[in-house]
């Protein structure tokens, strides 16, 4: 069983984010970006389920500028067997990433696609659920567990008030929750190993996929600037002020 695990290059979580002085989207200049948490998620788990056996191949797949490499190698390093980069300088909306998704999985004949449930920067929670449509395949969801049993994945899901399991006949798609598992850190001589690993570098034009943006920013604003609090002498003033003040009872 081949496993495609899609890796964004996103702007790393510890760096506060600011937004342009034109307000047409976020400063990216001189900034540190990594790997999309939740598809470092994605990628523990592919590998677990090959050193378990359930897998032959985990192919690491990132849509982005050619510094989407990087992060294409961290992939290797953490034990992807090769990786492909859909080299474009656009900004690629989820339904067109989900399409060169399809696309790359219907050429490698991938039978379990696993994503994060969402990137953190554009926090869309898109890519997955259009790619499992796209591909007519049954999807999982928000995974907090996931196995392997009989040509089903057996998935774990967290859900208002309390953990769902499903079971999907694969071919199958998965998107990963937080819970899912740890994942590794890289070691050196797995960084080392990494560099000599198989890096395929495609467009999208090569895959037949139009990427035209259907959606138009019109504006970004930083969210509003929280005012300063005050301390209350006792309960008395603060039900004044509730009342009186924020007129919220
Ligand atoms: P989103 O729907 O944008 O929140 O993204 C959900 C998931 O889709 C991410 O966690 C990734 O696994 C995958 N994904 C989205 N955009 C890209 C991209 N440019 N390259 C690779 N994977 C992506």
């Amino acid at each position: 069983m081949k496993i495609l695990v899609a890796v964004k290059r996103v702007i790393d979580y510890n760096v506060r984010v600011r937004v342009r002085a034109d307000g047409s989207g976020v400063e990216t200049a001189n900034v540190k970006f990594s790997m999309n948490p939740f598809d470092e998620i994605a990628l523990e788990e592919a590998v677990r389920l090959k050193e378990s056996g359930a897998a032959t191949e985990v192919i690491a797949v990132s849509i982005g500028p050619v510094q989407a490499q990087e992060t294409l190698r961290s992939a290797l390093a953490m034990g992807a067997d090769r990786a492909i980069l859909i080299q474009t300088d656009e900004a690629v909306e989820p339904l067109a990433v989900a399409k060169l998704l399809a696309a790359v999985a219907r050429r490698e004949s991938v039978e379990l696609a696993i994503l994060g449930k969402q990137a953190i920067d554009d926090d869309a929670n898109q890519t997955g659920q259009m790619l499992a449509a796209l591909l007519d395949w049954p999807q999982g969801t928000f995974a907090s567990k996931l196995s392997i049993e009989n040509g089903h994945a057996i998935v774990t899901r967290e859900i208002d008030g309390g953990l769902e399991t499903i079971r999907l006949a694969l071919p199958a798609l998965i998107t990963t929750d937080l819970r899912l598992n740890t994942p590794r850190y890289a070691s050196l001589p797995n960084i080392m190993k990494a560099k000599k690993k198989p890096l395929e570098v495609l467009t999208q034009a090569e895959l037949g996929v139009d990427i035209t943006p259907r959606l138009v920013t019109l504006k970004v604003e930083e969210p509003p600037k929280r005012k300063a609090g005050v301390k209350v002498a006792d309960a008395a003033q603060l039900f004044d002020k509730l009342k009186h003040e924020a007129k919220v009872i």
